[in-house]
């Protein structure tokens, strides 16, 4: 895992974020993948945990930040009508690194505005609200960076948070939606969670949309963005720039 970043073992897939009453391609995530020799191609959940204890997920995280970023200016400079493009950050980039300074010089180098980024926060950034939590969160204001909770109601939820902190959107985790249509707690929670997102004015993006059934339930909910392999799973760059300019060519 140290030496993977210098030898060039990682890359990016960007799963579509889609208008879920059209299909259409909004915004892209980018996930990251490893390719190592001898262990094959490895999802993160196998790694980012690893990383997060040794640190080194401070420079893969750069990495990640700077990659999708230009990547953005490609497609940008295709001409691709995509509207931003999320990042997952780790909370040890909030708490070990300048993460304000590093996201500035990604968007700088890729000649990106604020709003071209969005940060995917876990709720264990927004727990240990230190000093030092907040100055971040100030900077990322600053830039106009777009900020979302991942994985939002599976860790603490303390909720006084998001009235006090500049964040944008709430995403429902794939964990609540999976028992969608069918069970009866797991449609509950979706409905309380699209409440708080409706009610404190903030956007909602579904993950892990795998049905009809699921796409429906979520439009009735005024849930109108999501992503999940009804649409797509995380696609190599051409694959998802081609798919962006099919739609182009219909409209
Ligand atoms: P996440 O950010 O919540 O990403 C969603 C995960 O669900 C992705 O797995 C994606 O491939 C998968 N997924 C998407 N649609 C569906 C679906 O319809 N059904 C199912 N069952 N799964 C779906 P992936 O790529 O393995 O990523 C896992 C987690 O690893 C991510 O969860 C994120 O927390 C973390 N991660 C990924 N890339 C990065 C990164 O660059 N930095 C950091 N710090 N974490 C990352
Ligand atoms: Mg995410
Ligand atoms: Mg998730």
């Amino acid at each position: 895992l140290r030496r993977a970043l210098d030898n060039g073992e990682f890359h990016l897939v960007y799963q579509p974020q889609v208008d879920l009453r059209s299909g259409r391609i909004l915004h892209a995530e980018a996930l990251v993948r490893w390719h190592n020799p001898q262990l094959g191609e490895m999802r993160p959940d196998r790694f980012i945990d690893l990383a997060e204890t040794t640190g080194d997920i401070i420079r893969i995280g750069n990495w990640v930040l700077q990659e999708a970023c230009a990547q953005m200016r490609r497609w940008r400079e295709q001409g691709l009508p995509i509207q931003r493009i999320a990042v997952n950050v780790s909370y040890r980039q909030f708490t070990g690194d300048n993460l304000g300074d590093s996201v500035r010089r990604a968007l700088a180098e890729a000649d990106l505005p604020g709003h071209a980024l969005e940060l995917e926060l876990t709720e264990r950034v927004l727990v240990d609200d230190t000093p030092d939590t907040l100055e971040v969160f100030d900077q990322l204001r600053l830039l106009g960076v777009q900020l979302s909770i991942d994985d939002f109601g599976e860790g603490y939820s303390a909720l006084n948070y998001l009235r006090r902190l500049p964040i944008h959107a709430l995403k429902l985790s794939q964990s609540f939606l999976k028992g969608v249509p069918g069970k009866p707690s797991d449609v509950a929670i979706c409905q309380a969670v699209a409440g708080i997102a409706q009610s404190l004015g903030l956007g909602m993006v579904a993950e892990g949309v795998e049905s009809e059934a699921q796409r429906d339930f979520l439009l009735r909910l005024g849930v109108n963005v999501g992503q999940g392999f009804l649409f797509a799973p995380g696609l190599l760059p051409g694959e998802f720039a081609k798919r962006v300019a099919a739609q182009q060519d219909v409209a």
